[in-house]
C-alpha cells in the first residue's frame, strides 16, 4: 500500500477503507511510515475530517496496536469512568473503591497531567510506596481479587496513541475531534469493558472551553464507544471553577479520603467554619452521579434516582474506604506511612492564606487561574520531562455562593518557600471576585448524552 496516495486521497476529500487505516496504524507504530508523512496524514484528517467508519477503523486499529486486557468471565461488569481533565478533579480516586463495592471490575487505566490539568497518576504518586505502573497480568489479577485497580498504561497498551499523540502534540493537530475520539477510546476499549461514563468538561479550565464544543466531542465519543460495543454515556460538567475545595497532588487525595470517609449529612459546611475536612458537595455528588450511571447502564440498577441511593449507601457504610486501602496495599503502598501523612495539617513548608479585602458572596473562583498557580508552584508540569512537587497546591478554596466576611480566608497556598508563596498570593486574590449580591446558582452537570 502506498501511504503517499492515502495521503493524497484524503487531502481530497475522499473515504479511507478500513483496512487502509488499519494498515498505515500498523506500519506506523512499527516505525515503517516516517514522521513527517504520519504529520501529513494527520494535518489533512484535521481538515477534512474522518466519518464514522473511519473513526471506528482508526479507534480500533489503534486499540489492536498493542497489548488488550483479558478478564476471566465474571457477574461483574467491567466498567470505567474517563474525564477530559480539569482543576481539582479527583473523582477517580473515590470512584474506583466505590465501584468496586458496588459490584463492578474497575481496571482505572489513568494519565499524568501536562499543563494546568492534573493527572491522576501524578496524584497517586504522592502516596508513599504506591505503584502505578503494573503489568498487565498484575493488573487483571488485581482487578480480579479487590475489584479495582488505578495505575497507568503499561508501554505495551496502544503503543500507537503514544506515537501518534507525540506527533499530533508537534503537528498542531491535537483539537481534532476524530482524532481526540480515536486517542480516548481506543485506550478505554484496551481495558475490554462493558460499560464507561464519560465526564466531559467545558469552561475556562477545560479542554473544550464552549459548552458546544464539549456536546460535539461527547456526542462523537458516545456515538462510537456505543459503536464498539462499549455502553457509553457522557456528561456534561462545568470547569470555570475548580471541582472540590482542593487542587494540588497530595492535597487532592487527601480530599478524596474525606470523600470516603465523610457520611453524606455532614459534607460541605460553610468556609467560615474552617475545619480542615470540610468535603464540598459538588466533588461527592459527580462521584455518585458517575457510579449511579454505570449502574443504570449495566442493568444493575433500573433508575438514576434508585441508583444514586445505592451508590450514597454504599459510600455512607465505609466499605470504599476499606476497598480504598485494600487497593493502596496490594500496589504497594505504605499504609502507616499514608496515615500518618494524612494527619498531617501540610506537607509543604509554607503555608499561607489569601484573605478578602471586603464582606460579600463570592461570584467567581477562576479555575484556570487556580490551575497556573498549582503549575507554577510545581504541581504540574510545563513539559512532559518536568519534576513533579506533589506537596504543594491550594487548599480550603472558598466557593462561588458562600458569603465571606471582610479579612476572611478565600483559600490557603502550600508552597516549598515564602517568595513563591508571595507570587501565588498574589495571583490567587485575582482568581476570586465578591459582590454584595448573592450569585444564581449554576448546576455542575448540565447535560446527560447517551
Ligand atoms: N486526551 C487524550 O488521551 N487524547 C487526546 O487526543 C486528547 C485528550
Amino acid at each position: 500500500m502506498n501511504f503517499l496516495s492515502l495521503i493524497e486521497a484524503k487531502r481530497e476529500g475522499k473515504t479511507l477503507a478500513p483496512e487502509q487505516i488499519q494498515h498505515f496504524v500498523r506500519e506506523f507504530t512499527t516505525g515503517r511510515i516516517p514522521d513527517y508523512q504520519m504529520a501529513a496524514m494527520l494535518m489533512t484528517i484535521y481538515f477534512r475530517g474522518l466519518d464514522t467508519a473511519e473513526t471506528i477503523a482508526l479507534t480500533l486499529a489503534m486499540r489492536d496496536s498493542g497489548d488488550v486486557l483479558k478478564f476471566p468471565k465474571d457477574k461483574r461488569p467491567l466498567v470505567d469512568k474517563h474525564s477530559t481533565g480539569g482543576i481539582g478533579d479527583k473523582v477517580s480516586l473515590p470512584l474506583a473503591p466505590l465501584l468496586a463495592c458496588l459490584g463492578f471490575r474497575v481496571p482505572m487505566i489513568s494519565g499524568r497531567g501536562l499543563g494546568i490539568t492534573g493527572g491522576t497518576l501524578d496524584k497517586l504518586d504522592s502516596i508513599p510506596g504506591f505503584q502505578t505502573l503494573l503489568p498487565a497480568e498484575k493488573i487483571v489479577t488485581q482487578v480480579q481479587k479487590i475489584g479495582c485497580v488505578i495505575c497507568g498504561q503499561t508501554d505495551l497498551m496502544v503503543p500507537a496513541d503514544k506515537k501518534i499523540y507525540a506527533l499530533r502534540d508537534a503537528s498542531g493537530t491535537v483539537p481534532s475531534i476524530p482524532l481526540i475520539v480515536a486517542s480516548i477510546l481506543s485506550k478505554k476499549l484496551a481495558e475490554g469493558l462493558d460499560a464507561l461514563v464519560l465526564d466531559v468538561k467545558f469552561g475556562r479550565a477545560a479542554f473544550m472551553q464552549t459548552k458546544a464544543d464539549a456536546r460535539k466531542l461527547a456526542k462523537a465519543m458516545v456515538a462510537l464507544g456505543n459503536e464498539c460495543g462499549v455502553n457509553t454515556r457522557a456528561i456534561l460538567t462545568d470547569m470555570n471553577m475548580p471541582l472540590g475545595r482542593t487542587a494540588g497532588n497530595w492535597l487532592e487525595v487527601k480530599e478524596s479520603v474525606a470523600v470516603l470517609e465523610t457520611q453524606s449529612g455532614r459534607a460541605d459546611l460553610p468556609v467560615s467554619q474552617d475545619a480542615p475536612q470540610r468535603v464540598p458537595t459538588d466533588l461527592r455528588s459527580l462521584v455518585l452521579d458517575c457510579a449511579a450511571h454505570l449502574l443504570v447502564q449495566t442493568a444493575k440498577s433500573k433508575s438514576f434516582v434508585g441508583a444514586r441511593k445505592l451508590a450514597e449507601a454504599s459510600l455512607n457504610s465505609g466499605a470504599p474506604r476499606k476497598k480504598w486501602d485494600d487497593m493502596l496495599a496490594a500496589q504497594g503502598a505504605d499504609l502507616d506511612a499514608f496515615n500518618q501523612r494524612l494527619r498531617l495539617d501540610s506537607s509543604a513548608k509554607i503555608v499561607a492564606e489569601v484573605r478578602t479585602e471586603k464582606s460579600g458572596y463570592i461570584t467567581k473562583c477562576d479555575a484556570r487561574i487556580i490551575g497556573e498557580v498549582v503549575r507554577d508552584l510545581g504541581g504540574g508540569r510545563l513539559t512532559k520531562e518536568s519534576a513533579i512537587n506533589y506537596d504543594v497546591g491550594v487548599d480550603r478554596i472558598a466557593r462561588p455562593g458562600e458569603r465571606v466576611e471582610k479579612s476572611a480566608a478565600l483559600c490557603r497556598v502550600h508552597a516549598s518557600d515564602k517568595a513563591q508563596a508571595e507570587v501565588a498570593l498574589a495571583r490567587l486574590k485575582t482568581a476570586f471576585e465578591i459582590s454584595a449580591k448573592r450569585p444564581v446558582k449554576t448546576p455542575l452537570v448540565v447535560e446527560i448524552i447517551q
